[in-house]
């Protein structure tokens, strides 16, 4: 039995995502030599952010060499311990950029560009804007090496492609090719009650959904009894055909009775945005589960440009005695498609469980400060860094304080003080706010110190407290010997590390000559190469000071002597 019923209450909005038109496409050749095998995509949901680009796997060696995507010159050169480690972007003539990460090396003539700079601002960490006509670059010239440096989890190149606001886009859609005639895969389905009185299957909570799979590929599930404002949120990924990688998907689609109630894409966002990721994905499933379900409705204060069109919300209304019939679609680049169909019964229940609302003193509103202060320390919490309205779980034990719990995620820096005025000063120097993880271990959080009073800024929620580190760095040398001969040697290796607050400097000098060191901090070495010549000497006096966050300083030396 059909019945006439109307589809919304309340707000109808609709947001129109600007068309991307004009995309060229053959402007972009393949930045690799080799067949292009992805461990990442464009939009794959990670950590506090969207990926940016296309991870290429590079056959798990370092050192291939990497080409520029089009013409152009180098307009920037980033060096940096985490992040991207060493990067080169491209400036082209229409505009766009391209972006290449965790090389290890880079292309002789600007390798030597670097290099110089390098020794005369004394720092391997720098950023570089090379002006137009300082490094020109032609199509598929050799402009770098890949590596596996900065935030790199194995041998890989980050290729990306931003418009001219240097907003990241998705690369497939400038004609770069990866193969794929996999369907997206679809690994986890939930209903959502969201309104006051709302709920699922007799439940004021999140409901997992058996996927029932049918003979056509697509899934259903049993019929899903609702009343009251709901949503659904899923967890897809997508394999293409040359690596079991599980990557992001390309588009999810929904339509509740035909008519489309949300739809989003990844073809392009922007850096400013990328955080709000943690508004998209299910944050606390995520943190319990390490599985990131996306959402299928967004809250009001959601900014993200990824929708291209969301009627009401994403968010259904569903009215006691109709049926309803609601259907997702997850699409990859290619065009290859997983369906999810899910009947919806109306029905009004009267004996529902409630969801667990934890009320505490500590209510605050999003777009609300929040502050407190007991004992000597203080938390601060301005507008907009939560996400949602949140009765906060705050707890002052002693010289620890327990700020809520790291299952919520936060959008802005939340600043913590602890009054330091009564601790001894050579005491205080040694100190620095830590964040006391799930078995109480501290890591150092960048710590503010006056003499008064010690402040430090995070986007984790958790315990802090004051943790003292009072022992310096440890350095060992890794190739070399005190006193020896090393002239088979093509380079200097020490291992640095520090048991708390962790490595804030390093400065290395051989006879009193600034010498370069590359610091990757995934293996804790530094790395001199000799080919950079400085050393020239035969007897070499090596020192080495390394500083860690609290200022304990450890000071190496050694001799060695090389043959020139
Ligand atoms: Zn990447």
């Amino acid at each position: 039995m059909k019945r006439f019923f109307s589809l919304f209450f309340g707000v109808f909005s609709l947001i129109a995502n600007a068309q991307i038109d004009n995309v060229p496409q053959d402007y972009f050749k393949d930045p690799l030599d080799i067949p292009l095998i992805l461990s990442g995509t464009f939009g794959e949901l990670r950590s506090n952010h969207f990926h940016a680009g296309l991870d290429v796997k590079t056959q798990g060696r370092q050192g291939l060499e990497v080409k520029a995507s089009a013409k152009g010159f180098i307009s920037r050169i980033k060096i940096q311990h985490y992040g991207y480690g060493k990067a080169l972007y491209v400036q082209h003539s229409n505009g766009y950029t391209t972006v290449y990460g965790h090389l290890k090396k880079l292309a002789p003539k600007i390798e030597e560009y670097l290099k110089e700079r390098q020794y005369n601002k004394e720092s391997y960490e720098i950023e570089l804007f090379p002006a137009a006509g300082e490094l020109s670059v032609e199509q598929g010239e050799v402009i770098a090496y890949s590596g596996n440096t900065g935030g790199s989890g194995g041998p890989h190149l980050h290729f990306e492609i931003r418009d001219g606001s240097q907003r990241p886009m998705n690369p497939e859609m400038f004609g770069i090719e990866i193969q794929d005639t996999r369907d997206p895969i679809v690994d986890g389905l939930f209903a959502y009650p969201i309104g006051r009185e709302a709920h699922v299957n007799n439940s004021a909570k999140r409901q997992k959904l058996r996927l029932i799979p049918q003979n056509d590929g697509s899934y259903t599930t049993n019929s899903v009894e609702a009343c009251g404002e709901i949503g659904f949120g899923i967890s897809t990924v997508d394999q293409k055909s040359l690596a079991p990688n599980k990557n992001g998907v390309y588009k999810i689609e929904a339509s509740l009775n035909g008519s489309p109630v949300m739809n989003l894409d990844f073809q392009r966002f922007s850096f400013a945005e990328s955080r709000y990721l943690n508004f998209l994905i299910d944050y606390e499933y995520y943190s319990n589960h390490r599985k990131r379900v996306q959402k299928l409705f967004k809250e009001a204060n959601n900014p993200l440009s990824i929708y291209n069109s969301v009627v009401n919300e994403g968010k259904l209304e569903i009215e006691d005695g109709l049926d309803y019939n609601y259907v997702v679609q997850v699409t990859d680049f290619k065009g290859n498609s997983k369906t999810i169909r899910i009947p919806i019964k109306g029905s009004f229940s009267g004996n529902i469980t409630p969801k667990d609302e934890e009320k505490t003193d500590y209510f605050t509103s999003y777009n609300q400060t929040f502050s407190i202060e007991e004992n000597g320390i203080d938390i601060y919490i301005p507008k907009n860094a939560l996400y949602y309205d949140t009765f906060l779980d705050i707890e002052f034990m002693g010289d620890t304080v327990k700020v809520h719990h790291d299952d919520v995620p936060l959008h802005k820096n939340i600043t913590i003080g602890f009054d330091v005025s009564d601790i001894p000063t050579a005491q205080k120097e040694k100190m620095f706010i830590a964040r006391l993880n799930a078995y109480g271990r501290p890591s150092y959080s960048t710590t503010y110190k006056k003499p008064s009073r010690f402040t430090t800024g995070t986007r984790t929620f958790g315990e802090y407290t004051l943790v003292s580190d009072v022992n310096p760095p440890s350095i060992r040398p890794v190739n070399f010997k005190d006193g020896q001969w090393i002239s088979g040697n093509t380079n200097l290796q020490v291992k640095i590390s520090d048991d708390l607050s962790g490595i804030q400097s390093f400065r290395a000098t051989v006879n009193g000559k600034w010498i370069l060191m590359e610091y990757e901090y995934k293996n804790n070495t530094l790395t001199h190469d000799f080919t950079d010549g400085v050393v020239t000497d035969t007897e070499n006096n090596f020192k080495l000071i390394v500083t860690d966050n609290v200022g304990n300083i450890n000071t190496y030396e050694a001799k060695f002597f090389r043959k020139n």
